[in-house]
């Protein structure tokens, strides 16, 4: 995994404003001026490269961060939207048609959750969740309409680890695509080098990083990016989740610190998982030896982004974890809100907030207990102090005991 870097491919890309700014410039235009009608109908036909015609189809400043995000993933081309989950009905909705069928992960986004679950079956379209990493199941659930495996290649919230070189094995042997949603691991993870045919984000967490606006993007194929932008029949074209050129210009800005940031998230998030394990609490991270996937994600990742910033923790009860939670936010470690990707430590109760939108008994089955906490680490200068205070939290709501405390 280490000869691509898509750091370096990132800063290997090379714009110019139009003044010779060190930034490209905004082009804030909606609508763009031909100067013959012959070539404004060649456009529409799709026959002319390098002409705008109206920002929904694309903008100059779509085009360098969508640039810039198929780089991160190493696929041909990319096409940013105007959300996260944009990207994925989108994507969905151009590669399934009625009376197709959908075999997705069950430990997925919410918001994913829900639209193969609850929007999806409306256009007779029909999804089968499971345990991903049970390949005979997987293998089972397949069907002669079966058109997309669908995963997270590190998933939301459990931090499960989808086995994506088996899974995109699957996917070739039958013929379908395999979609992932790398939302969790940017840098670490690089799907499309696995075998992903379709590679998503949720812009608006590591990507962008500073939780001031959503944003999604979808990398594959420049056939498959075309399709979804075709203006008779593309899925992203006709739906509409455009991204404004403004918003496109500053997250491609906070792109370009992304491989440090990571680091530093990763970093920090181990730092704090080894100490909680060793206070004897409940936590989970892929960094521990002790979590089920731990092997299976250093087989996948590139090392140097380490383990990611996400960590989860199971407070007991639901009460426990608001209290604890509350009392972090008091005592200023983080903010009690959901994203994740953010400067600041964030953390919420994910059964109650983002994993609202799957029935209770089945987040008992795929393990989302009541009290499950997660954070999204942040980049605290002085992880040693965070968690101190962070022990002080846990004592005084008694998540922690002082006698089963380890001598540190
Ligand atoms: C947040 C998130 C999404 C949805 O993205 P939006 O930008 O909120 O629309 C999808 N997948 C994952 C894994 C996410 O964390």
């Amino acid at each position: 995994m280490k000869e691509f870097s898509a750091a370096n491919e990132i800063q290997d890309l090379q714009y110019f404003g139009e003044f010779g700014g060190v930034n490209p410039s905004i082009s804030d235009s909606s609508t763009y001026t031909f100067l013959s009608a012959k070539t404004m109908f060649d456009t529409f036909e799709g026959n002319a490269e390098g002409c705008y015609l109206y920002s929904r189809h694309s903008s100059p400043m779509n085009l360098y961060l969508s640039e810039a995000l198929a780089k991160l993933e190493n696929t041909e081309s990319a096409n940013v939207t105007a959300s996260g989950m944009g990207a994925i009905t989108s994507v969905l909705m151009q590669v399934c048609k009625s009376g197709d069928h959908i075999v997705s992960s069950r430990t997925i986004y919410g918001g994913t959750y829900a639209f193969m679950k609850n929007f999806l079956p409306s256009f007779q379209i029909n999804t089968t969740f499971l345990d991903i990493n049970n390949f005979e199941a997987v293998e089972k659930a397949i069907q002669p309409n079966t058109k997309v495996i669908y995963c997270e290649s590190v998933s939301n919230p459990l931090l499960e680890v989808a086995d994506l070189r088996t899974l995109s094995a699957l996917c070739k042997k039958h013929h379908i695509k395999l979609i992932v949603d790398n939302t969790f691991s940017p840098l670490s993870i690089s799907p499309a080098l696995l075998g992903a045919d379709i590679v998503i984000h949720s812009l608006t967490k590591f990507i962008n990083g500073s939780s001031d606006t959503v944003g999604g993007v979808y990398c594959g194929t420049q056939e498959f990016i075309n399709d979804t932008k075709n203006v008779n029949t593309g899925a992203c074209m006709l739906l509409g989740p455009t991204m404004d050129s403004l918003r496109s210009s500053s997250i491609l800005k906070n792109l370009r610190t992304l491989h440090i940031r990571m680091k530093q998230h990763s970093h920090n998030a181990m730092y704090l998982a080894e100490r909680f394990e060793n206070d004897g609490l409940k936590v989970s991270y892929p960094g521990l030896r002790s979590h089920k996937n731990h092997e299976l994600m250093k087989s996948m990742m590139h090392e140097e982004y380490g383990f990611g910033g996400l960590l989860t923790l199971d407070a007991g009860t639901t009460d426990k974890a608001n209290e604890l939670m509350e009392l972090m936010q008091q005592e200023n470690l983080g903010y009690l809100a959901v994203s994740l990707g953010f400067y600041k430590t964030l953390f919420s109760c994910s059964g109650s907030s983002t994993s609202s939108e799957i029935p209770e008994e089945e987040r008992a089955a795929m393990g989302i207990s009541d009290g499950l906490i997660r954070f999204s680490i942040g980049l605290d200068h002085d992880i040693r102090r965070t968690y101190e205070k962070m022990k002080e939290c846990m004592l005084k709501t008694g998540i922690l005991n002082h006698e089963t405390i380890s001598i540190s």
